[in-house]
């Protein structure tokens, strides 16, 4: 449906910045248009189904750990399948299963045993967990910043915890390996994980962009609708131009440092998954298995042991994510490696490349960047906040605030 001549707000992108933007101020009682320029809504949280099974674009698991996750999702509607908190790590061709013993007792003589440097070395992980989960966000912060590695160090994390889990595990997660990313970030991230669990829903990951979506009027979503310009308070697309009161950019970092010239992006993160189906799950336990040392895997994992749903049978969906865009063929032996099976056993079902998957997040970390540009211009996303599902949706809460400031003051004080 095109979008009307005229609007109170324009949102640009139904990712879920966009969307929990658009969903605050339709509950506001404004009149908010959202368009974007692919066929669904959900943004970075895209699935298809491939062959009967569910495939997201891209390895991403939901975080309940996230304050908006909890607080702006109906998390039960989305029938979460989850994963245990910690990881499979190999070492020597054994594998040793690393969790988080408050939430899998049963596994906790395997995480003591794991080759990760001794107890001193694993209280020091302990510590460090009970510090990221449980001291106020403004103390985290308080903290001088530095590198996820320097400040993991300065933990007393010892070198094999860190390079036979952290590095691996947080590749995963921040897209780097390195660890060059902000101690800020890692703070935040970490104490999500310590706080809440990894799920995936039984629609996919899109199921969650989705479910924001539904609670705006179906003649407020515009999808399949590219914006080609944005200039001053009016959105020029293929089928005319409208004027609004305020228009939000809620794009990905590149296109939104397009729209809007002199906002800066911050680099690109990118990540390739390779899909793979087992006649069956080799362990049956919904862990992720990470890449080892001098590897290209960052981690391998059955989705379908977290999320039964994502398989249309009793077989098993796997996701098996690197930094660097490889071939399947490259790392099939590693995968078949990582999950204890024969390369034949592997059925490769797809692959994709993300190259915009997420902006990096170096120190100094500048969450909470200005989205009111002014004169009714607006802008939100990951890029705002922080490269994840909380940055998006806590900087969409935070655009939805400034602009019923402009547009409606009364409203925004109450
Ligand atoms: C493979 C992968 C794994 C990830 N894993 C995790 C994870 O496990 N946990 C986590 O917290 N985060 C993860 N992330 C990051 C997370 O998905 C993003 O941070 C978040 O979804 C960004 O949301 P957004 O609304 O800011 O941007 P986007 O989701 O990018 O939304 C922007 C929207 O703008 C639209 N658009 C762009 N240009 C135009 C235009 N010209 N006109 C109209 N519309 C336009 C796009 O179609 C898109 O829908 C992952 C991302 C990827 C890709």
């Amino acid at each position: 449906m095109p979008l009307p001549p005229r609007a109170e707000v324009v949102v640009v992108g139904a990712g879920l910045a966009g969307l929990s933007a658009a969903v605050r101020l339709a509950a506001a009682g404004a009149d908010v248009h959202v368009v974007d320029a692919a066929d669904h809504p959900g943004g970075r949280l895209s699935t298809q189904v491939v062959d009967g099974f569910t495939v997201d674009r891209g390895f991403q698991v939901l975080n309940t750990g996230y304050p908006r996750t909890a607080a702006d999702l109906d998390l039960p509607a989305l029938d979460l399948g989850w994963f245990w908190t910690g990881a499979v790590v190999r070492v020597d061709g054994r594998e040793h299963r690393v969790v988080d013993p408050r939430r899998h007792p049963g596994a906790t003589v395997d995480t003591v045993r794991a080759p990760l440097g001794g107890l001193l070395h694993e209280a020091a992980v302990g510590a460090f967990s009970a510090r990221a989960g449980y001291l106020p966000v403004d103390r985290l912060l308080a903290v001088p910043e530095r590198s996820a590695e320097q400040a993991l160090r300065r933990a007393r994390v010892g070198g094999e915890a860190l390079e036979r889990f952290f590095r691996p595990f947080l590749s995963g997660v921040l897209l780097e390996s390195e660890l060059a990313t902000s101690s800020h970030y890692l703070d935040l991230v970490w104490r999500s994980f310590v706080r809440g669990r990894i799920g995936l829903p039984a629609r996919g990951m899109q199921a969650v962009g989705e479910q924001l979506a539904d609670r705006l009027p179906a003649a407020a979503r515009h999808w399949g609708t590219e914006v080609l310009e944005v200039s001053g308070c009016q959105v020029r697309t293929a089928d005319g131009t409208t004027s609004a009161g305020a228009v939000v950019v809620a794009t990905d970092p590149g296109t939104a440092s397009r729209l809007l010239p002199g906002l800066e992006a911050s680099a690109p993160r990118q990540v390739t998954t390779h899909l793979h189906v087992l006649p069956s799950s080799p362990r049956g336990v919904p862990l992720v298995v990470l890449g080892e040392p001098g590897g290209q895997l960052v981690n391998s994992v059955v989705v379908s042991d977290a999320q039964p749903a994502y398989s249309p049978d009793d077989r098993a969906l796997v996701a098996s994510s690197t930094l660097a865009p490889t071939r399947e063929a490259e790392i099939r032996a590693e995968v078949a490696r990582a999950q204890g099976v024969a390369t034949t056993d592997l059925e490769h079902l797809t692959s994709v490349t993300v190259t915009g998957a997420q902006p990096a997040a170096v120190p100094p970390l500048q969450h909470r960047r200005p989205v009111d540009l002014g004169e009714g211009l607006f802008v939100c996303g990951d890029h705002r906040d922080t490269p994840s599902i909380q940055g998006a949706m806590a900087s969409g809460a935070r655009t939805a605030r400034a602009v019923l400031r402009r547009l409606r003051p009364a409203v925004a004080q109450a």
